[in-house]
């Protein structure tokens, strides 16, 4: 019988491929006949023996050649031929990701796709794949119409339409300028161009923007719409994942994972708010999604589209340089709707009660009286992020991390937010007995009791992770305040993204300061970005005849902060290119390339240890090994951290240097977990 050698990645630690066997000529089957096996082919998914497990792989090469000797080379089980094979372009994307995030390639890949299809069975997928050929795409009996684009939306649609081969757009647009319509009207153009054309748009999170899922679907009538993010079922993961594999969605709108997708005719590329965090994958493969977008827009030479009001800095750079080219769109979009006021509230003058100002309560009272919406952000769930006794100075601290238990009254429970790690809210002090134990700080629970009792009359309603931990709620609590049964509404960070809420004429940050001095030199950038996105959920329609004008109110005890200056005068600019300038003198990101190596251990002694080790034990010019340190938060459930920081001025040079380390590390054996992550966001 003759045989071919099937070169092949799986999902383990070994940064290699492995070798089985696969018969050429016919073989016989269980009933004795002979039958011509299915022909091979790059980049199909084959089930294998491994161990005493059974694993699918994925075809990388075929050869009639194998170092393996004969006695140890096992035969593949069965070939996955039902389903099209994976590009050479989708295998050249996470070869990409594995070389750069130092993973092998059987890491990035396998994981890649749906779990079904990876340990499912054959006629799973048989049957997915009939009730695919089945589906036709839904025909909305009244779409929406394009509306007119404004004159600087439709030279930005123009010049999305003139790029010819890679050259990223970065969209740069004030919050409710109408970015989503160029996403929109650029995308109907590359799907009108041809017949099989795929765009992708990345968004941060779909379940918080409903919205946008909806209006793409109105307006593609006819056309197939696939989504991919993490909340799905795996079954629902199999068959979107398909639709996208096999060509028939033409649009696929996910989260970071789906820029991993296959995706065959791929003609354009959309990254909604493209500064995001979210799309920093943050633990297994470290992977920015925007990062793989734009080289995947750059090794099909196709349109990528960068969104946001407050870009990210590498993106601003790229821009400033023009490597990205900067499409403006200064002005809101809806007719008359114009940036809210933005004003500082000194707390140093203006003691607050409940959390809230005096200026506040009052800015308050307007809306109630006019029937309009306040938003307040708090960026803090639960009733007091700690409980303390004020008689022996005990604290709520977690057992197991470095954190402190949160209150949350409604359930009377103390809980950790880092490990999961609950209790009863204790009666009297654990260490002295005293029964007056007092919460300190506020929450979003406390601040809607005390709402409650400052506006008896209001329907004050909370967003936030606790209040929507059931699957569906997050949609349905927004659709309560779309629908104007809110008058004032709480929420953490959750609030801020995208949402159109046409009758908010307040927004209200009530403490922000925290952030400001941050040890994270990403800190301000993110605050920024977070509090331009709330800010931007006020003013989004016309203001009504005797209506209030849309304000934004800060509370903080620095005034004179020069974030909130920037942020009074809407002036991203200005704020972005100050402090590239402070990162420039400063040699950090993105003029400096980083990787941060991570060790876990029992005792922080050991993780260490350990990174002292890995420090002194390769040869390093041109990069710069910092010293060890225990994370900011070192101790997470029971287990101790700590980072070495290592960087370069040259990515190339800091890449050659990871590769050898890595390589080296692994040959130490350690038996603490360690892991490296490449362009770190938290540092
Ligand atoms: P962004 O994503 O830039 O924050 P959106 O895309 O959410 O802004 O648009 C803000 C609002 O402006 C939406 O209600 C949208 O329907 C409206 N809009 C966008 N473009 C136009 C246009 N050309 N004419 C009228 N309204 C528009
Ligand atoms: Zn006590
Ligand atoms: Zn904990």
């Amino acid at each position: 019988m003759e045989h071919c050698i099937l070169k092949v990645a799986l999902d383990t630690p070994l940064d290699r491929f492995f070798d089985y066997r696969w018969p050429t000529s016919a073989v016989a089957n269980a009933d004795g006949e002979f039958v011509t096996p299915a022909l091979p082919q790059i980049g199909q998914l084959v089930l294998l023996p491994f161990g005493r497990q059974q694993l699918m792989g994925l075809i990388i090469a075929i050869s009639d050649h194998t170092d393996v000797p004969a006695a140890k080379l096992k035969d593949a089980l069965e070939l996955r031929s039902q389903l099209p094979s994976l590009s050479e372009e989708w295998i050249a994307l996470c070869r990409f990701a594995a070389d750069y995030y130092q993973r092998p390639l059987g890491e990035v890949a396998l994981p890649a796709l749906p779990r079904n299809l990876r340990v499912g069975k054959a006629t799973t997928l048989e049957r997915n794949l009939k009730k695919l050929a089945k589906l036709a795409p839904a025909l909305d009996a009244n779409p929406n119409p394009e509306p007119a684009l404004n004159p600087s939306q439709k030279a930005a649609v123009e010049a999305i339409a003139g790029v010819t081969g890679f050259a990223p757009c970065l969209l740069y647009g004030v919050t409710g300028s109408g970015k989503t319509e160029v996403y929109l009207q650029s995308a109907a153009r590359i799907l009108a161009q041809t017949e099989q054309a795929q765009v992708l748009i990345l968004v941060p999170e779909i379940n918080l923007t409903p919205q946008l899922e909806n209006n793409i679907r109105k307006r593609f009538s006819g056309i197939q719409i696939a989504t991919l993010h993490s909340g799905m079922a795996e079954g629902e993961r199999l068959q979107h994942w398909l639709a996208a594999h096999l060509g028939q969605a033409r649009i696929i709108l996910g989260t970071r994972l789906a820029i991993l997708a296959s995706l065959p005719h791929l003609k354009m590329i959309v990254i909604d708010e493209e500064h995001d965090p979210s799309y920093k994958q943050q633990e297994g493969l470290r992977y920015s999604a925007r990062d793989l977008a734009v080289w995947r827009a750059h090794q099909l030479a196709i349109p990528v589209v960068l969104g946001s009001a407050t870009p990210s800095l590498e993106s601003w750079q790229h821009a400033k340089v023009g490597r990205y080219r900067k499409l403006e769109l200064r002005d809101r979009a809806v007719k008359d709707a114009v940036l809210p006021v933005v004003r500082l509230i000194n707390q140093e003058h203006e003691k607050p009660k409940d959390g809230l100002t005096t200026p506040l309560i009052n800015a308050i009272w307007r809306r109630l009286e006019k029937g309009e919406q306040s938003l307040l952000f708090l960026n803090r769930r639960g009733y007091s992020p700690v409980i303390a006794c004020d008689a022996c100075g005990w604290i709520s601290d977690c057992a197991r991390c470095t954190a402190h238990l949160v209150m949350h009254k409604l359930e009377n429970k103390l809980r950790c937010h880092h490990c999961g790690y609950e209790q009863r809210i204790p009666r009297h002090c654990p260490t002295c007995g005293n029964i007056d134990l007092q919460p300190l700080g506020r929450g979003t629970q406390r601040l809607e009791e005390g709402l409650k009792l400052i506006f008896p009359e209001a329907r004050v309603f909370r967003i936030d992770a606790d209040s929507t931990r059931l699957k569906g709620s997050a949609a349905a609590a927004f659709d309560t305040v779309h629908k104007g049964e809110v008058d004032i509404l709480i929420g953490t960070q959750m609030v801020a993204k995208g949402h159109d809420f046409k009758n908010l004429t307040l927004v209200a940050a009530l403490n922000p300061d925290s952030a400001l001095f941050s040890q994270d030199y990403r800190a301000s950038e993110r605050l920024f970005a977070q509090l331009m996105q709330v800010a931007g959920r006020a003013g989004r329609a016309a203001q009504k005849e005797g209506g209030n004008i849309s304000e934004v109110l800060i509370q903080t005890r620095y005034p004179d902060h020069p974030l909130y200056h920037a942020l009074m005068a809407h002036d991203y600019d200005r704020f972005a290119n100050d402090l590239l300038d402070e990162r420039q003198h400063a040699c950090m990101p993105p003029f400096m390339y980083q990787a941060l190596l991570r060790a876990e251990a029992k005792e922080l002694q050991s993780a260490l240890d350990f990174l002292h080790q890995a420090a002194n034990c390769c040869a390093h010019v041109g990069i710069t090994i910092h010293e060890p340190i225990p994370m900011s938060m070192t101790r997470v459930a029971n287990v101790d951290r700590a980072q070495l920081l290592v960087e370069s001025v040259s990515r190339p040079a800091l890449q050659a240097f990871l590769k050898e380390w890595i390589a080296t590390l692994r040959g130490l054996k350690s038996r603490l977990k360690w892991g490296v992550e490449i362009d770190p966001v938290d540092i």
